[in-house]
C-alpha cells in the first residue's frame, strides 16, 4: 500500500511552510505568535501558522459586517449557486483535503475522504435549500387581513469548531449560513489549523471569482481566548460552537449573558443496547466501528454496550476476537483500521481513564495501554472494560477508544441505563423484536437527539438534523429544518381592507 505524498498535497492545497492565521477573504493577516501543527501520525511538524491577533479579529468582524449588507441582497438561489461552486471545488480537492485531514488529525484516510464527501453533500443540500427558505401563511381572525411569516438573515455567524471533524463541521454551518444570507467567521481548533487554512483558500477563491472578495467567509486561528471573543461579541448574533461540554457551558453562558443565540454541539456518551433477539454479526460490526473508528474520537463514538445477560458472554467473546483482528498504524495506509489519538494530552486523558477504571475495580476484558513502538507517542490500544453504569468515569466522555460493557435483563432497565448519563447525543438498539425497537423510539425510550435501530451510534447522514439533548447542548445542525437557526423569523400581518379592526375584538374608537 503506497502512502500519499504529503509534500505534493500541501502544495496542491497552497499550504506553505509558514502560514498566516487570519483571512478576511482575499487578504491574509497575522500576528507574531506562531504555532506548529504536528502530525499525530508520525510526530513530524507539518507547517507553522502565525496566529490571528485581537486587531486581526476586529478587522474580520468589520469586513464581515460590511459584506453582510451586500450579501443579503443577493437572491438566495444565486447565493446557492455560489455554494454549488464551492461544492465543485471541494470535489476537485477531495483527495488532497481528505488526505490532509487524515495526516493532521490522525483519522483513517477513508474517514478523511468521507469527511470531505460530507462537505460536498452539505453544499448540495444547501443549493436545494436556497430555493426553499419558506415560512407559513396563517388565516387571520380579522376580515381583509393576511398573515404570514418570513425568514431573514441574521448577520455574522461565529463558528467555533473541534479538532475531530476539522472541516465538516465548518461546512455544515457555513453552507447553510451562506444560503440563508449570513456571513461567517470561523475559529477552527488550534489543533488542526492547516485543514482550516486549506478550506478557507478553497472557498475564498470561489467568492473572489464571483466578485465577492471580502467578508462573507473569514477565518481567525487562535486558541480558546479567540473563541471567548466570539462568544462575548454582540456583533455576532449567532455562535455555533462544537466541542466539549466544558467549552459549551462557557460559551453558552457568555452568549446568553448578551442574549445572543447559541447553537451548541457538545460531548456524547453513546450507547448501543444489544437485545437477545439481535443479529449478532451486524451488532458486532456496528459496535466495533462505533468504538474504535476515528480512534474513539467521534462525538457519536460508541462508549457503552448495554448487553442482554443471556448473550453477554457470547458478545464479549466475539468482541475480543474482533478486537484482536484490528490493525493499528499509519491511518494513511488503508489496511490499518485505527490511527493515533490527536496528541499526547489525549493520550494522558486515556491513561487517566484507564487508571480510574482500575481504581474503581472495573473488570478489564482487554486492558488499555500506550503503544510505545510508535514514535509520535499518540497510539493507544483499544480497551474494553466491564463496568457499572453509575461509575463516575463511565458517566464522563473520555475521547478515546475505551468501550464499557454493561449487563441488563429487561428492556426497560436497558433504556434506563442508556439514559442515565448527563449527555444525550446518539443511541442505538440492535433488535429484531418490533416491541423493543418501538419502545426504544417512543417517549419512554431513548432521550437522545439521535436514536437508531439496527445501526450503530456513529456516523450520520447530512439529511437529518444533527445534535443532542442534555449536556450535549440541544443544538441542531445540518439537514431537516436546522437552517431556521441561521435566520430570524418575522411574522407579518397585512390589512387590505378599509377598517382597522383590532385583534381579540377590542374596540377603540375616536
Ligand atoms: P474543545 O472543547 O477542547 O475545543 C473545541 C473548540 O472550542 C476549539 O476551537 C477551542 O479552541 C474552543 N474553545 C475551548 N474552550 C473555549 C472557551 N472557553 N470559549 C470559547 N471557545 C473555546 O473540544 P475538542 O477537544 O476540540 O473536541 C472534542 C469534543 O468535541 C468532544 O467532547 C466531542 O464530543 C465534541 N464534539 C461534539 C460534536 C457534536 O456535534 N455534538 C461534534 C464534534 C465534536
Amino acid at each position: 500500500m503506497s502512502i500519499p505524498n504529503i509534500t505534493g498535497i500541501l502544495k496542491d492545497l497552497q499550504i506553505n511552510p509558514v502560514n498566516q492565521g487570519c483571512s478576511t477573504g482575499i487578504h491574509w493577516l497575522h500576528g507574531n505568535k506562531t504555532i506548529t501543527s504536528y502530525s499525530p501520525v508520525d510526530g513530524k511538524p507539518i507547517a507553522e501558522v502565525k496566529l490571528a491577533t485581537d486587531a486581526n479579529y476586529d478587522s474580520c468582524i468589520k469586513v464581515a459586517q460590511e459584506a453582510f449588507r451586500q450579501w443579503r441582497l443577493i437572491p438566495a438561489p444565486k447565493r446557492g449557486e455560489i455554494v454549488r461552486q464551492i461544492g465543485n471545488r471541494l470535489r476537485q480537492h477531495k483527495q488532497a483535503l481528505g488526505t490532509l485531514v487524515s495526516y493532521e488529525m490522525g483519522k483513517s484516510l477513508q474517514e478523511g475522504l468521507g469527511e470531505v464527501q460530507e462537505m460536498i453533500d452539505i453544499c448540495d443540500f444547501a443549493v436545494g435549500l436556497s430555493r426553499q427558505l419558506h415560512g407559513l401563511t396563517m388565516h387571520s381572525e380579522r376580515p381583509n387581513h393576511r398573515m404570514y411569516e418570513q425568514y431573514h438573515p441574521l448577520g455574522i455567524v461565529g463558528i467555533i469548531s473541534a479538532f475531530n471533524f476539522p472541516v465538516a463541521v465548518w461546512s455544515w454551518n457555513a453552507a447553510l449560513a451562506w444560503v440563508c444570507g449570513d456571513v461567517c467567521v470561523w475559529k477552527p481548533s488550534e489543533k488542526t489549523p492547516l485543514t482550516a487554512i486549506a478550506c478557507q483558500k478553497i472557498a475564498a477563491e470561489v467568492f473572489r471569482k464571483n466578485n465577492i472578495d471580502e467578508g462573507v467567509c473569514t477565518l481567525v486561528i487562535g486558541n480558546a481566548e479567540m473563541g471567548k471573543k466570539i462568544a462575548t461579541d454582540s456583533r455576532i448574533p449567532l455562535v455555533s460552537a462544537t466541542g466539549s461540554t466544558r467549552m459549551g457551558k462557557a460559551v453558552g453562558e457568555k452568549v446568553g449573558a448578551r442574549l445572543g443565540k447559541a447553537l451548541l454541539e457538545l460531548g456524547g456518551n453513546n450507547a448501543i443496547i444489544i437485545s437477545n433477539s439481535a443479529d449478532l454479526e451486524a451488532s458486532l460490526i456496528g459496535a466495533v466501528f462505533g468504538a474504535v473508528g476515528t480512534c474513539g474520537q467521534r462525538c457519536t463514538s460508541t462508549r457503552r454496550l448495554i448487553i442482554h445477560n443471556q448473550i453477554f458472554e457470547e458478545v464479549k467473546r466475539k468482541l475480543v476476537n474482533a478486537y484482536r483482528q484490528l490493525k493499528i498504524g499509519n491511518p494513511l495506509d488503508e489496511s490499518n483500521h485505527i490511527g493515533p489519538l490527536i496528541d499526547k494530552v489525549a493520550v494522558e486523558n486515556y491513561m487517566e481513564a484507564i487508571n480510574r477504571l482500575n481504581e474503581l475495580g472495573a473488570k478489564p476484558v482487554l486492558e488499555g495501554k500506550v503503544l510505545a513502538d510508535f514514535k509520535s507517542g499518540c497510539y493507544v490500544k483499544p480497551a474494553i472494560y466491564e463496568v457499572e453504569n453509575k461509575m463516575d468515569i463511565v458517566q464522563t466522555e473520555t475521547f478515546a477508544p475505551i468501550l464499557y460493557l454493561i449487563k441488563y435483563s429487561d428492556i426497560k432497565e436497558a433504556i434506563e441505563i442508556q439514559n442515565d448519563v448527563p449527555q444525550g447525543l446518539s443511541s442505538a438498539i440492535m433488535t429484531q423484536n418490533i416491541r423493543e425497537s418501538e419502545l426504544f423510539l417512543s417517549h419512554e425510550g431513548s432521550d437522545c437527539g439521535i436514536a437508531n435501530v439496527n445501526i450503530g451510534t456513529s456516523g450520520a447522514e447530512i439529511g437529518g438534523a444533527f445534535g443532542g439533548e442534555k449536556e450535549t447542548g440541544g443544538g441542531r445542525e445540518s439537514g431537516s429544518d436546522a437552517w431556521k437557526v441561521y435566520m430570524r423569523r418575522q411574522t407579518n400581518t397585512i390589512n387590505y381592507g378599509k377598517d382597522l379592526p383590532l385583534a381579540q375584538g377590542i374596540k377603540f374608537e375616536l
